[in-house]
């Protein structure tokens, strides 16, 4: 990809720093884990979804648009940080959030605490089966009618606009290989809304490297979510102009560590997320990075990897719904 025929914004100082995790890699005795701490990313509490605003907002900002729409559930981290972006580029921001099974709580904390503190224009809570992408068309169309202009971001940020920030991480990833001197065999992330996966693999493919990706499902089965990141590489491949370069062979996803459904902690995560925490003092999410753990531990417990791998874990972010899981941490200490 020529990443100057695109636009971005700068949320983040530098890159993010790669640490060699060597007690958390001993005490699994598989091969050389290392940690690209994407949570160290700029925004409010960091995490994946602000590499791909760097370019979302940069096409908001484009197009002319005075507010930021988008959607999630009640604790996302693309909520909470596309809310940030604007606060930080004076634009507005509207959220339509889908209500959980338990009920939405008004006063709900991690994320959703941070809506409020950042100051929303409105938040919108919709019942879970509702269309969140026709709630968003409809608070565009209110805005227009006062003559304003709304930008919308999917789920997730995962348009081929957003994914072009995992592209650029790929970018980055190889140029602190050559630094460092360390050649990365697999890089594993949790996958979700697929952006960051697809960016990955793309930008490794433009670049000729030879990392491959292992995407750990939070949500889906292996062949929905396969298919989901393989339609998303296609289309974004096409959009920067990689066409017939990506196979969609190069998609691996796998769904066994995502337990009885998206958000609902599982005994793995929870030991992964203890493990990190007590081998190496990093901390981890339950929803997104907890269960990638959980599957990269299972995956070297299996004998996926051999010995001399090097392997890099994505720290995509998160940290701040750790906090509203409480009461399953201190029930499996
Ligand atoms: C959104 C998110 C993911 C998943 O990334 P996708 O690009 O949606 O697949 C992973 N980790 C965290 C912390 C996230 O917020």
């Amino acid at each position: 990809m020529n990443p100057i025929r695109f636009e971005r914004r700068r949320y983040t100082g530098g890159a993010t720093p790669i640490e060699r995790l060597a007690r958390f890699s001993e005490c699994l005795g598989g091969p050389t884990v290392y940690i690209k701490r994407d949570d160290q990313l700029g925004l409010a509490a960091g995490g994946n979804k602000t590499r791909k605003l760097e370019y979302l907002v940069a096409d908001a900002i484009k197009q002319g648009a005075d507010t930021l729409i988008t959607c999630g559930a009640v604790q996302s981290n693309h909520c909470r940080l596309t809310l940030a972006a604007a606060v930080r580029e004076g634009l507005s921001c509207q959220l339509v959030l889908s209500e959980p099974e338990t009920g939405y709580q008004p006063h709900a904390s991690g994320n959703h605490l941070l809506f409020h503190l950042m100051g929303a224009e409105k938040i919108e809570v919709i019942p879970a089966d509702g269309d969140m992408q026709e709630s968003m068309e409809k608070l565009a169309a209110a805005l227009e009618r006062e003559g304003r202009k709304a930008y919308l971001i999917p789920v997730g940020g995962s348009s081929e606009v957003g994914t072009l920030g995992y592209m650029a991480c790929a970018e980055e990833i190889e140029q602190q290989s050559l630094e460092l001197g360390i050649p990365f065999d697999y890089v594993v992330t949790a996958t979700g809304s697929a952006g960051t996966q697809a960016g990955l693999i793309a930008g490794f493919a433009a670049r000729q490297s030879s990392s491959s990706v292992i995407g750990i499902n939070v949500s889906r089965d292996r062949e929905s979510q396969e298919k989901k990141v393989q339609e998303l590489l296609l289309s974004t491949a096409e959009f920067v102009g990689l066409k017939g370069e990506l196979p969609a062979s190069l998609v691996r996803c796998e769904d066994e560590y995502v337990g009885p459904g998206y958000a609902i902690p599982t005994a793995e995560m929870v030991e992964a997320v203890k493990l990190l925490a007590r081998t190496e003092g990093i901390l981890l999410d339950p929803v997104y990075t907890g269960k990638a753990m959980a599957g990269l531990i299972g995956l070297i417990r299996r004998g996926a990897f051999r010995k001399e791998d090097r392997v890099l874990f994505l720290h995509t972010g998160g940290t701040p719904a750790l906090y509203t899981y409480a009461d399953t941490f201190f029930s499996e200490m």
